[in-house]
């Protein structure tokens, strides 16, 4: 924890007083230093925490969109370059310049952070400051997975990992009518699959892999937000062929069964359309996410709790 000066906006830029910060696993990662090999963090020091929601403090030359003390929300794509292929076709969550929250500028854990004003979003009134936070990784993170999953009404997914965006993923799959099987080692995970409509918890902690495939599979689709090469792989093997498993953290992912017509699919956060999506569902009550609240200050504890598998789904520091 340290003292650092107000930063100083730029043109097209907005500061944020933050009232709230999601705290992410990929936040522990980057603080624990497994991806330096992939150049995250870009810089250091650096203030984490991409999932920010708060209210605008001040206004850069030539923002017309916000006025001081609009409530508004920050996800992990900080800005875009808006001209490359990707920026141009609606797939600007992988545009090649893009800039990412609290790893390649400085994020959310802090009292005061700068946006760019074209990847700020307006908060609906009625979502408190830390209920709304999860929505900018977690809520947005499994919106973009389950639309690649395909579902619809009488589809069966498998969803590997009850987490922070895990949990969210069984909320937006439930919403688009599909049957959900959530798969997790912990029995937090269990009873929150459990508790958010999923009609079977299969607990990979005992038992062995066929076992698990009898009980899971055959899925038209899988989601795997737990960071496991060994579950990514089950994943696979449990979706049917012709059917496509999504896969939103680093895994290794061996052979592919190319005679069945599997797909594997990546898929990182979402555009600025879909976080409008996600702020809207939240809004009509569709979909809500599981957090609970902790001080600005516990930042590092929380990282530990996290670590330690102590957190259910989502922690939230608030300020
Ligand atoms: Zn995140
Ligand atoms: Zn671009």
């Amino acid at each position: 924890m340290e003292e650092v000066p107000i930063p100083i906006i730029g043109r097209r830029q907005v500061l944020v007083k933050v009232g709230a910060c999601g705290v992410c696993r990929s936040n522990l990662h980057m603080i624990e230093g497994d991806w330096v090999e992939k150049g995250v963090p870009a810089k250091s020091p650096i203030v984490p925490g991409h999932e920010v929601t708060g209210k605008v403090a001040e206004l850069g030359e030539g923002v017309d969109a916000f006025k001081e003390g609009d409530r508004v929300g920050i996800q992990p794509l900080w800005s875009t370059c808006g001209r490359c292929e990707f920026c141009l076709t609606g797939r600007e969550n992988i545009c090649l310049s893009k800039q990412i929250t609290g790893e390649t500028v400085d994020g959310g854990f802090a009292e005061y952070m700068v946006a760019d004003a074209n990847h700020v979003y307006h908060l609906p009134d009625n979502l408190q400051d830390a209920e709304a936070a999860p929505l900018f990784c977690p809520g947005i993170t499994a919106y973009g997975a389950v639309k690649k999953a395909e579902l619809r009404a009488g589809k069966r997914v498998a969803v590997f990992g009850v987490g922070g965006v895990g949990h969210m993923v069984i909320e937006f799959a439930r919403l688009n009518g599909a049957d959900v099987i959530a798969v997790s080692r912990s029995s937090r995970g269990l009873d929150l699959g459990k508790e958010l409509g999923a009609s079977e918890a299969v607990d990979i902690s005992k038992g062995d892999r066929e076992d698990w495939l009898k009980r899971i599979g055959p899925v038209d689709s899988s989601i795997v937000f737990a960071p496991s090469t060994e579950l990514a792989e089950l994943a696979m093997r449990a979706t049917k062929p012709g059917g496509v498993t999504v896969i939103g953290v680093f895994v290794e992912i061996g052979t592919l069964p190319f005679v069945e017509e599997k797909r594997v699919v990546g898929s990182v956060v979402g555009s600025r359309q879909d976080m409008a999506e996600v702020l809207k569902l939240a809004s009509d009550r569709k979909i809500r996410p599981v957090y609970e609240e902790f001080e600005l200050e516990k930042a590092n504890e929380v990282l530990k709790m996290l670590k330690t598998g102590r957190i259910r789904a989502r922690a939230v520091l608030v300020l």
